[in-house]
């Protein structure tokens, strides 16, 4: 299933259930339609024969045995209406599973394909999620609800279909008071439902509440604020509010609700009246005006609810569909899903010529004529405050944006020239905010290099994990995190290394740190900058960072400042020089003392 670009509706649910189900999908849409019929029409026509046949008996115009043909009718009526329902819920459950099958995949696929952009700005990111949560509920409830519409009206033209059959003016009376009449509660019940709505808002604020009081994920700041009691008056608070709000609304139901059954309990009776006049006429029989106003008083019992209901399901798929119009038609990177090449290309030199770059929807130039040369087997450090643009440098290097000024030079070939496998298989980055994969050790490491070459236990060691893997249960085969069976939990540090790992075990010629010690407390992070000349191992390294405890180890430090670079050289140098650098290291001496 692929999605396509154009505005999708409310009906296109339905096709999005064909298409992955076709046979499902007709069973699950026609078997109700159906059983309208049956539970209306053909009931009210077996009722009738059992009824008129019974009097015939009572009156010795027909034999006693002609009951069972008519008894029989009236069972297997019965006995359809409730073997279709099983069957369409059947078929609703097949094309479920296949809608998992086919959408979900299709929207993964889609949103993986998306220009970076649109995954940091915050109202795509924000539709991208909406459309993703969960997808094939939004669309079965837009089947279900369009199902459910379409049985309304074929139940209210199959009775009149048959009064028409019968006494055609009667049917013209009864409509011309049924549709002000159904309007009427159809509004009310359409008033029901919204108040339910309203009180649910209360019920999702304090359900939240109430996890934050007793779940696992608050527990440590739970204990450590001792803000339990305070979020408990505020759940409280909350709670009364929900509380009162929810009697209010369940009074006001109560009053809507029997003003709408009143209102149609009424129609029944104006039914019922104006057919009366045709049965004494013997115009109809008495078993027919049974079987009608029977009918007519089942369906109608549900009538004013479900079709407000429904029509309010169908509207709100249509909301779904139009974000999902949207999501559609953002803008993709080509070839964006393709692997990494398997043989990275060797990385001689990598050159910024006067780049200038502000992000989309922004007039501010992060980077402002940035310029800066590096070489192959060398280690370099960015460093500057937070927020001088460091992390943008990375983000155009691996080509996450493209809309830069001035060139990019990869051994002197522009960046944009490149095909995106190639460009994939040059850097391995560990990001300040790296995941966390709640798989095995081994799996989380392997996730680095696609083409899997079975160096876990390698990457492990150098990453300083020897020691995490000793205390573990099934060593570097234990699930991390605790959502799995026999899952452990590691410490913020220890997943800093986990992630180190994974960009270990890429064969990328460079390599990025991000921020790579973020989670450390200045002792470990000296620990782990002892361990990083086991790390750069003769590659191409950069470090980006605003703490200096790594800027030692590299050939050359670059100081980004305003958009430029501001200073280079070695950290001897740039000590010397008494500059911008020197001052960031005097002031962060201490940290590292
Ligand atoms: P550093 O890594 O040096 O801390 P960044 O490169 O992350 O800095 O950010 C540089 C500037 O760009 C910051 O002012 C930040 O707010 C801004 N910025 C980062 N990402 C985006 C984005 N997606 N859209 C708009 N502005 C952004």
């Amino acid at each position: 299933m692929t999605l396509k670009n154009k505005k999708y509706t409310s009906t296109d649910t339905m096709r999005f259930a064909f298409e992955a189900s076709p046979v499902c999908t007709v069973f699950h849409t026609l078997l109700p339609i159906v059983q309208s019929i049956m539970q209306t029409a053909i009931t009210a026509i077996a009722t009738a024969n059992f009824v008129d046949t019974a009097t015939a008996i009572l009156n010795h115009t027909r034999s006693y045995k002609d009951i069972y043909p008519a008894l029989v009718l009236v069972l297997i009526t019965l006995g359809f209406v409730n073997t279709i329902g099983a069957a369409s819920r059947l078929a609703a459950a097949k094309v479920n599973v296949n809608l998992q099958r086919s959408l979900k995949p299709a929207i993964v696929k889609t949103s993986a394909a998306f220009d970076y952009k649109h995954i940091e700005n915050e109202t795509s990111w924000e539709l991208i999620s909406r459309v993703s949560r969960d997808p094939v509920k939004a669309i079965t409830d837009g089947v279900d609800a369009i199902i459910q519409f379409s049985q309304i009206i074929v139940s209210i033209v199959s009775v009149f279909a048959l009064i028409v059959s019968q006494v055609w003016w009667a049917a013209l009376i009864i409509f011309s008071f049924s549709v002000p009449m159904f309007w009427l509660s159809m509004r009310a019940g359409k008033k029901n439902y919204q108040a339910e709505r309203d009180a649910e808002k209360f019920n999702r604020r304090t359900e939240y509440l109430g996890e934050v009081l007793t779940g696992r994920e608050y527990i440590d700041e739970r204990t450590l604020f001792r803000y339990g009691d305070a979020v408990n008056r505020i759940w409280q608070e909350h709670y009364e509010a929900g509380r009162r709000l929810q009697i209010k609304v369940t009074a006001k139901n109560f009053m809507i609700s029997k003003g709408s059954s009143m209102l149609l309990a009424l129609i029944s009776l104006l039914v019922a009246l104006t057919l009366i006049g045709p049965v004494v006429d013997s115009q109809m029989t008495a078993g027919m005006f049974m079987g009608i106003v029977s009918a007519v008083f089942g369906m109608i019992q549900k009538l004013g609810f479900q079709m407000s209901r429904s029509l309010e399901n169908i509207s709100r798929a249509g909301e779904y569909m139009k974000d999902l119009s949207e999501f559609a038609v953002l803008s993709k990177t080509e070839n964006a899903l393709t692997k990494p090449d398997a043989v990275p290309i060797p990385i001689d030199s990598l050159e910024f010529c006067n780049v200038r770059f502000c992000y989309p929807n922004s007039n501010e130039y992060i980077l402002d004529g940035l310029s800066f040369q590096l070489e192959a087997g060398r280690h370099y450090a960015f460093v500057g405050k937070n927020g001088t643009g460091k992390t943008t440098i990375t983000k155009l290097l691996t080509g996450l944006y493209t809309e830069y000024e001035g060139e990019i030079f990869i051994n002197g070939k522009e960046l944009r020239s490149y095909p995106i496998s190639t460009i994939k298989a040059m850097f391995s980055i560990v990001y300040q905010d790296f995941a966390k994969y709640f798989i095995q050790l081994k799996d989380n490491i392997a996730l680095g290099d696609v083409h899997s070459t079975g160096k876990e236990a390698e990457a492990a060691h150098v990453a300083g994990l020897d020691e995490a893997i000793g205390k573990l249960e099934n060593g570097l085969h234990t699930p991390l995190g605790k959502i799995l069976k026999g899952g452990q939990d590691i410490s913020g540090g220890q997943w800093q290394r986990v992630a180190i790992a994974r960009s270990l075990v890429s064969r990328a010629p460079v390599r990025i740190l991000d921020e790579p010690t973020s989670a450390l407390d200045p002792i470990s992070e000296s620990n782990l900058y002892r361990d990083f000349e086991n790390l750069m191992l003769g590659k191409t390294t950069i470090f980006v960072s605003h703490r200096l405890g790594s800027t030692k180890l590299a050939d050359e430090i670059l100081v980004i400042d305003g958009g430029k670079i501001t200073e280079h050289g070695t950290h001897e140098y740039l000590m010397e020089k008494n500059g911008q650098y020197a001052e960031m290291f005097e002031a962060q001496r201490e940290w590292y003392q």
